[in-house]
């Protein structure tokens, strides 16, 4: 049987499962993700179609780009995913998962617009 991740937003009204294998952690350090969580956005991908989400009907949606947009928790504001579009899955924010996971981060994505307050975090090899 698959390994699952439980991931949920801080109030509890959304939960999402998604499989184990899912990639990452992957840290992004662009200016989107900056604003949008107030430091870099670390993640994992999982193809859509793997993911369960309950509580769906809390999530706002915000297009924050061009090719993407995001979901956060309408109630409690967790960032809780973003859809790259056309891209068929989902980019889970890594803190929202309960319990551990097994994972590090492994691999640093837009690198070059990390603002200078912080060490861009050590990848796993
Ligand atoms: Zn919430
Ligand atoms: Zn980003």
């Amino acid at each position: 049987m698959t390994r699952t991740l439980h991931a949920s937003c801080h109030c509890g009204a959304v939960h999402i499962d998604l499989p184990a294998e899912a990639a990452g952690i992957l840290a992004c350090h662009c200016g989107d993700c900056q604003k949008m969580h107030g430091n870099f956005n670390a993640f994992l991908a999982a193809p859509v179609a793997a993911i369960a989400l309950s509580g769906g009907d809390a999530l706002i949606w915000y297009q924050s780009s061009e090719t993407a947009r995001r979901a956060f928790c309408g109630t409690c504001g967790a960032r809780v995913l973003k859809e790259v579009t056309d891209a068929g899955r989902w980019l889970i924010s890594a803190g929202l998962i309960d319990g551990p996971t097994g994972k590090r981060i492994v691999r640093n994505l837009w690198e070059q617009s990390k603002p200078d307050w912080y060490d861009l975090p050590e990848v796993a090899r």
